[in-house]
């Protein structure tokens, strides 16, 4: 990526970080050269900050780091679109991002995993991806994997060590979210319908 830092004032260009997954926008800093380099280098997207007047790398205090994803040019090279993963809120308010909008609720993390699963089915080049590799076997071995999971709650329901029950719930729940993608659901078409019987 080639950047003509002289074109800018104070050699800084814009950077819009975006959240890789469900691509909101997150926030808006500056970078120069350094800061470019420090975000390959950490993977974690670092800035100039001009209040500061030095490089920042974000969540360097509060640990709200921006994991870095990738970065990219605009159409005539004037401004940055970096994708992140975010640890946390994005900004020193408490928000998910910096113009005060917030979406970790419960429900919403879940509609970001789902997110995740989504990009991870349609991603055909990725050969590391345990979800990709489910979608591959097909819709029976999923369902097998709920199955099995399933009866792993049971069995660590009957003893009390909570710390495994919990587990594999997570488990339960995360195999759940990939057969309903499978299916063509989301958890929002399950609730509907449970709403639909609370009202009757
Ligand atoms: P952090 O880099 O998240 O550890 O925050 C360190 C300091 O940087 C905060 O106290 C704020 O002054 C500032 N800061 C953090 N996040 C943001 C942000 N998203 N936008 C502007 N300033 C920020
Ligand atoms: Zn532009
Ligand atoms: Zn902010
Ligand atoms: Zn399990």
């Amino acid at each position: 990526m080639q950047i003509d830092f002289s074109k800018f004032d104070n050699g800084l260009i814009p950077a819009i970080i975006q959240d890789a997954e469900t691509k909101t926008v997150l926030m808006l800093g500056y970078m120069n050269e350094d800061a470019i380099k420090k975000t390959y280098e950490l993977k974690k997207v670092t800035f100039f900050s001009r209040s500061k007047n030095r490089l920042w790398t974000k969540g360097e205090e509060s640990g709200n780091f921006l994991h870095f994803v990738s970065m990219k040019n605009d159409c005539d090279q004037d401004t940055l679109l970096v994708q992140v993963n975010p640890i946390g809120p994005t900004c020193h308010k408490g928000t998910d991002n910096c113009w005060g909008e917030q979406n970790s609720s419960e429900f919403d993390f879940i509609s970001k995993l789902e997110k995740v699963i989504e990009n991870r089915r349609e991603d055909v080049e990725n050969k590391s991806s345990y979800v990709k590799s489910l979608f591959d076997k097909g819709i029976n071995k999923i369902a097998q994997k709920v199955g099995e999971e399933a009866v792993e709650v049971v069995i660590e329901a009957k003893d009390d060590n909570d710390e495994l029950f919990l587990n594999e719930s997570a488990d339960l729940l995360f195999h759940y979210l990939i057969l309903l993608q499978a299916k063509g659901y989301s958890l929002k078409d399950v609730l509907s319908i449970l709403k639909q019987r609370h009202k009757a």
